[in-house]
């Protein structure tokens, strides 16, 4: 499977700001299994979604409502959140990243 690399990749505290992968994603990429690799492309074109974004409205991931013990976003670093709505929801991938660092 091709990476979802599009070329325009560029680390945003933990994020690429090109493909919305964390770096660990990026760096563990090429030896997760393919299955795997589509259901994380899925994951972060929110195509499987857990919850809307409460910033955008657009469909969101999050691992851990998912069942996973760790969530793409602990691998981030920790945004200021204090612009945007507490809801207690998480933020999309693309959302989250375009906050200011804490
Ligand atoms: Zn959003």
């Amino acid at each position: 499977m091709k990476s979802p690399c599009i070329a325009v990749c560029k680390n945003n505290h933990g994020i690429c700001s090109g493909c919305l992968r964390t770096m660990e994603e990026i760096t563990g990429w090429r030896y997760l299994p393919e299955t795997e690799q589509i259901s994380k492309i899925n994951q972060i074109r929110a195509i499987d979604s857990t919850h809307t974004c409460p910033n955008c409205g657009e469909n969101s991931f999050c691992e851990i409502s998912a069942g996973k013990e760790r969530c793409w976003c602990f691998d981030i670093e920790k945004r200021d959140l204090s612009s945007t709505a507490r809801s207690g929801v998480c933020l999309c991938r693309k959302c989250l990243s375009s906050l200011p660092i804490e």
